[in-house]
């Protein structure tokens, strides 16, 4: 049976051909046009590209995609739709998804589409959706827009007013500026970091190259061509890295970075060429960042509480949120936080934009270990560590709940939030149980002192479960 298209709060994710194809993309492009216009007050008039930034004439919407072959006809089929209902598009071409955030809001547009499936296969692809934060869409304005799609409420521009497409090369540039604004380049390039990169042929290595440069790094590259064929799994976890690790090796080099397609999350080797962990992207960003500024960070309920720990040392806060980069950075921009992200290797400061970017993880990384001396292995013994097993288990839709009630039950003396699934805080170590967003599966991540400790916390679950 053919799967179904998964419309969630951050677009639609299915297989191109099957469940995803250039009308569906189309319909989706109407839609989310029709909603802007509904939105920024405009159904009578062309949202249209303005000359000139900060007069009250909003910018249309920018558009850019990842590396896979299928991005071309889908970013085109996107564009069709947005113009057909009055709106300008300004076509960014192959960028990360930081990239169109950083340009939603450096040209003034009123969203951004990103066509992207992230880390899932080649045969999938996804339109994702930003609004003129550069943040994926609220659930009430999320769920707007599936229903203009379902009930193809389209208002169709009249003749004299459908949107036109232009081209913007400036996306590189501008979000490595962004970045370089907030590290200290001149100790970071003092250093000349010997650097393996792995962007899994996506939309990440060209800009990482760029910056790495401007940071005076010398860069052994493999798997850097923009082509959507993907050279191994395209997820960033250990197995997939393997090659990275490898380089790593037969370069000497400092450290491997390995980058998702569309260059949102970022995984780390270390100078002995072993992958150290996503989980460790964000605590290598926080200790940074707390070493200079004292504040807030958020993460979601999954995550390690290493940001936890090295908040807590440096006087700061971490406010969990729900699992999704949206609600994440919906908590950073309320609560001014200073660092943000997810354990999935994905890093957000609100300087650069409010999406997850690997390459603000790069650039904090370099500068900790720039000004720190230390090599990763010794960065990530400092941090310490905890044990964290990820499982899920597939269950009927109509069970998901009573799991949930049954464990909440169970570890009732040890609730600490309820606000997506139950997360229960214990005396050595927590657990995370919820529903997954889109699958009839119950996600459950403990996180403990040591690896018995994480296996007792699991098999508990397990007997709740069955
Ligand atoms: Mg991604």
């Amino acid at each position: 049976m053919a799967e179904q298209l998964i419309i969630s709060i951050s677009g639609v994710r299915g297989i191109v051909g099957e469940n995803l194809t250039a009308p569906i993309a189309a319909d989706y492009g109407c839609a989310f046009g029709t909603f802007l216009k509904d939105k920024h007050g405009s159904q009578d008039r062309k949202l249209s590209v303005c000359p000139v930034r900060g007069t009250k004439i909003s910018n249309g919407v920018c558009i850019g995609r990842d590396s896979r072959p299928s991005g071309q006809m889908l970013k085109s089929a996107v564009a069709a739709g947005l113009c057909s209902v009055g709106i300008d598009v300004i076509d960014l071409a192959v960028v990360s998804t930081p990239g169109v955030s950083v340009m939603v809001k450096h040209l003034g547009c009123v969203g951004g589409v990103v066509i992207t499936a992230s880390h899932n296969p080649a045969q999938y692809n996804g339109i994702k959706l930003l609004l003129d934060n550069g943040v994926a869409p609220p659930a009430d304005a999320a769920a707007q827009i599936r229903q203009y799609f379902f009930n193809k409420h389209f208002i169709p521009a009249d003749s004299t007013h459908y949107g036109k497409v232009t081209s913007n090369d400036q996306t590189d540039a501008t979000h490595i500026a962004k970045v370089l604004a907030i590290i200290d380049k001149k100790t970071i390039a003092a250093k000349k970091f010997k650097v393996a990169l792995d962007s899994v042929n996506g939309a990440g290595g060209r800009v990482a190259k760029k910056m790495l440069a401007e940071l005076g790094c010398t860069v052994w590259a493999i798997n850097d061509e923009p082509t959507g064929l993907f050279a191994h799994p395209p997820e960033p976890l250990a197995e997939n890295l393997k090659d990275l690790c490898e380089q790593v090796m037969a370069e000497q080099a400092d450290l491997g970075f390995g980058l998702d397609p569309d260059a949102d999350r970022l995984a780390i080797v270390d100078e002995n060429g072993t992958y150290i962990g996503e989980e460790y992207t964000l605590a290598l960003a926080a200790k940074y960042i707390f070493s200079k500024r004292t504040g807030r960070a958020a993460t979601n309920l999954s995550t390690s509480r290493m940001i936890d720990d090295i908040a807590q040392k440096a006087g700061g806060q971490v406010i969990h949120t729900a699992v999704g980069e949206a609600n994440v950075a919906a908590a950073m921009l309320e609560h001014n936080c200073i660092i943000g992200g997810e354990g999935n290797g994905g890093v957000i400061d609100l300087r650069v934009s409010p999406v997850r970017d690997s390459l603000v993880g790069m650039a904090f990384v370099l500068q900790l270990m720039a000004e720190t001396g230390k090599t990763i292995s010794q960065l990530v013994g400092d941090i310490g560590g905890y044990y964290m097993i990820k499982d899920k288990f597939a269950v009927e839709h109509s069970q998901v709940q009573q799991i949930l009630e049954s464990a909440k039950n169970e570890f009732a003396y040890a609730i600490d939030s309820n606000i997506d699934g139950y997360r229960f805080v214990f005396q050595d170590g927590w657990l995370h149980i919820r529903a997954s967003n889109t699958e009839p599966i119950v996600r459950v991540i403990v996180e403990a002192k040591d690896q018995p400790t994480a296996q007792r916390y699991i098999i508990q679950t397990k007997a709740l479960v069955h």
